[in-house]
């Protein structure tokens, strides 16, 4: 299996009757109702080889759950694509659709749930019946993953116990999320460590009131890329 296998297996899942349900609804919801939708699960978004992995939420109804790609088509993208160009990790500044020719440098994109929920609040069953297929994506990453950088609180609930049942080993108390919050786990079998870098998500929540700035997330991931290079 590697991340081609990976993706083509994820966008099939149906595991989640109220996600499927929702996503498909997006199309009946939508202002320009014959505009094609994705609606189906969202694959990973990067190169195998990444060093960086980057950990959303999951998709957004009208953004990734319309043009298939993780953070493309809606404003968490937009400033999120913004930085990753600023700081050389992405070919292009705006990401427009799947085939805009958008490239990702040393990142990977992935999400603890893959379709979108309502109010962008999935179920803990939702986000469980999710894990397996993060689970595979960071063990087909190992062999050059370095840094996983975590967009919201969420994402980071949702990552530590995957790295635990792999080869990650957290400390306990688990730490507790944080913008700037930066964690080495050790691995447990001789493997390289995992550095976990905490940011504020990108949503337009935190970044129409200034929470989070262009620079405050540049700079996490010129930090991300000088730990990689450690
Ligand atoms: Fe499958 Fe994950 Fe979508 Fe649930 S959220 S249907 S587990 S891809």
């Amino acid at each position: 299996v590697d991340l081609q296998d990976l993706d083509n297996a994820v966008v099939d899942c149906r595991r989640c009757p109220r996600l499927v349900a929702w996503r498909e609804s997006a199309p009946t919801q939508s202002r320009a109702r014959d505009e094609e939708y994705w609606a189906r699960p969202v694959p990973g978004f990067g190169p195998a080889d990444a060093r960086i992995a980057v950990i959303g939420l999951a998709p957004a109804l009208h953004g990734s759950n319309r043009t298939g790609r993780m953070f493309t088509g809606d404003r968490s993208g937009d400033f999120l694509f913004e930085a990753l160009y600023a700081v050389g990790l992405a070919s292009q500044p705006h990401a427009i659709s799947r085939d805009d020719g958008m490239r990702l440098t040393d990142v990977r994109m992935a999400a603890p749930v893959r379709c979108a929920p309502p109010e962008n609040k999935p179920l803990p069953e939702e986000r469980d019946n999710c894990r397996p297929w993060l689970a595979q994506e960071l063990e087909l990453l190992r062999p050059t993953l370095r840094v996983a950088v975590v967009l919201g609180a969420f994402g980071w609930q949702a990552l530590l116990p995957v790295l635990e049942a792999a080869c990650w080993t957290v400390p306990k108390p688990r730490p507790k999320f944080g913008h700037g919050v930066e964690v080495r786990l050790p691995s447990t079998d001789g493997g390289a460590p995992l550095t976990l870098m905490g940011c504020f998500h990108v949503s337009p929540h935190n970044t129409f009131t200034g929470r989070l700035t262009q620079e405050m997330v540049r700079h996490v991931f010129r930090r991300a890329v000088t730990v990689a290079d450690d």
